[in-house]
């Protein structure tokens, strides 16, 4: 209850900055470099600030702690063998897929496709001063742009890496201590423990996060509208409406079609059966929250054997956010658009690989997914500070992406639910 509730005050603080920042666009005609106005701008653009700066500091020992842990944590996954790999097979695929259609509904739509000068005056209510900060992203050939991400991720030094936030390059890292962290289990113990302290604290962090998002959202849309007036509204929406019909298209379609052809049954027997989660997704924006809906559903309703559910559930509720990586990626193409950036199909691949990676390192709680968007945002060198754009529907989205989060591990649990049953010695018929 207490979760809906802070999702309502959300909303409240959404939409009171945006009708605040609206009539005061109005009233000030836009001038708000004089008196009252320009006392009231520095108010919501530093308020704002705050704000946005907090999110930005969360995202390197975010990135750091979560992608370290999965990988330490992985390492039981040989003993699960055979679930494990279908488990991650499905998982990577039904990812890609999800920032498959991203990208093309947001290439169709082109939602941040919008007049130069109402660009410029989003680039600017974020506080972004320069037009494009990476001109390599514009410029060089799609091969070149992969190599240049590919071999640029590895860090000459590691801790220039983190000190310059240099996310990719701090993935790289963290992969790769784990992975020798994995060799000498003993020697890395201690390390493990501190990292998965870390690890905890960040994500309470992005929880206390969210609980003051209501007062700060005030001020961050608030900032925006205050400066860019009521036409800011309708590329919001547009890609409010992107980021809606590619998960619903995944949902609804993709997701039926893969549990179809892996099981021949009737997908959307399972999806009538799910109605319970993925309300209580919609509801928390929470797929840890939601796991314990999720597991009950699937082995009482639907009859998953728990030796499946057990194992995929967890995983898929660390690991596979489809909708995450859906809206990754679109949210990423928007921005980009905004800022009058083209990006080539080799960017583009780069926003494929890095919004599957983000996804995978996103903890399963509100907001995470936005904190994640920077390793995405920083890959094809678009500033932090772009999400501010985003911000006044990101709550809402988050609602939405979650729910397809929580479906896409259910339909991981059915379909290797439906091929390991003989060796699971299965009486139910699910
Ligand atoms: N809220 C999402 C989840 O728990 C993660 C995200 O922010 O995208 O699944």
């Amino acid at each position: 209850m207490k979760k809906i509730a802070l999702h309502w005050k959300i909303l409240i603080g959404i939409i009171s900055g945006l009708v605040v920042g609206i009539l005061l666009n109005v009233v000030s005609g836009g001038q708000l470099d004089h008196g009252i106005f320009y006392v009231l701008k520095l108010v919501f653009h530093y308020m704002g600030d705050i704000f946005v700066r907090l999110l930005k500091m969360m995202v390197v020992p975010l990135v750091f702690a979560s992608i370290y842990m999965a990988i330490v944590n992985l390492k039981s996954i040989k003993e699960i063998g055979k679930i494990g790999s279908k488990t991650i097979g499905y998982y990577l695929l039904t990812t890609a897929l999800a920032v498959g259609m991203g990208l093309i509904v947001v290439n169709l739509i082109q939602p941040g496709n919008v007049d130069g000068a109402l660009g410029d005056s989003l680039r600017e209510a974020m506080g972004i001063p320069e037009k494009v900060t990476n001109a390599s992203v514009g410029d060089k050939g799609s091969v070149e742009i992969i190599l240049d991400t590919l071999v640029g991720m590895i860090p000459k030094n590691p801790i220039e890496a983190f000190a310059t936030m240099n996310v990719l390059q701090i993935i790289f890292f963290s992969i790769f201590l784990a992975l020798i962290a994995i060799a000498i289990p003993k020697k890395s113990a201690p390390l493990s423990n501190v990292v998965e302290s870390i690890d905890a604290l960040i994500q309470k962090g992005v929880a206390v996060l969210m609980k003051v998002a209501p007062f700060f959202l005030f001020f961050v849309v608030g900032r925006m509208f205050m400066k860019v007036g009521v036409v800011a509204l309708l590329p919001l929406i547009k890609y409010a409406f992107t980021v809606l019909l590619g998960l619903s298209v995944h949902g609804f379609v993709t997701l039926p079609i893969l549990i179809w052809l892996f099981t021949r049954k009737n997908p959307y027997k399972l999806l009538s059966q799910m109605i319970t989660p993925l309300l209580t997704a919609w509801a928390t924006a929470s797929s840890a929250a939601t796991l314990p809906v999720t597991m009950k559903t699937l082995q009482d309703d639907v009859g998953v054997n728990p030796k499946v559910s057990n194992f995929v559930l967890p995983l898929g509720a660390t690991i596979n956010m489809d909708g995450t990586a859906l809206y990754e990626s679109v949210a990423v193409i928007f921005i980009a658009g905004i800022m009058g950036i083209e990006l080539t199909v080799g960017a583009q691949l780069i926003i494929f690989i890095t919004a599957s990676l983000a996804a995978m390192g996103a903890a399963a709680i509100p907001g995470a997914g936005l904190v994640t968007m920077g390793i995405v945002l920083s890959a094809v060198g678009l500033p932090l500070d772009a999400i501010g754009m985003i911000l006044a529907v990101d709550a809402l989205l988050d609602q939405f992406r979650t729910a397809i989060n929580v479906w896409g591990d259910a339909t991981a649990a059915y379909v290797i639910n439906q091929s390991e049953s003989k060796c699971l010695d299965m009486n139910k018929d699910v």
